[in-house]
């Protein structure tokens, strides 16, 4: 379920695209897939925070996707048009982030909760 059969990389549109063996298809907007990015610097390491979780502002050049390199069979490594290519994003990372409506809404432990519970 988490391996891809295609990967695609828009470089114009910013986008990254990835079809997986079930048929499922996922889309990243670049800026989405920076913030995901675990690497140690991003993430921190050891229990320190890492830069991502200092919420900083993004510049266009840290959001722009340059190139994308598999990683073996496991992962990819997206370069950021700021040099960051240090991150490998394993594809049940990616999977498990899917953002359609179908994966967001399987995320949620009480999708409907919040529709049942009376305005505060
Ligand atoms: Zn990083
Ligand atoms: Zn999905």
């Amino acid at each position: 379920m988490t391996t891809p059969v295609s990967i695609h990389a828009d470089r114009t549109a910013g986008r990254l695209e990835i079809e997986w063996a079930d048929g499922h298809r996922t889309a990243f907007d670049a800026v989405a897939l920076r913030w995901l990015c675990p690497c140690a610097y991003c993430r921190g390491e050891a229990g320190l925070p890492g830069w991502l979780d200092t919420a900083p502002t993004l510049t266009a050049e840290q959001t722009r996707l340059v190139d994308v390199h598999l990683i073996g069979s496991y992962a990819i490594a997206p370069s950021w048009a700021d040099g960051h290519h240090t991150g490998y994003y394993p594809y049940a990372l990616l999977r498990d982030r899917c953002p359609c409506p179908a994966c967001a809404a399987g995320r949620e432990p009480f999708p409907t909760r919040a529709s049942e519970e009376a305005p505060a």
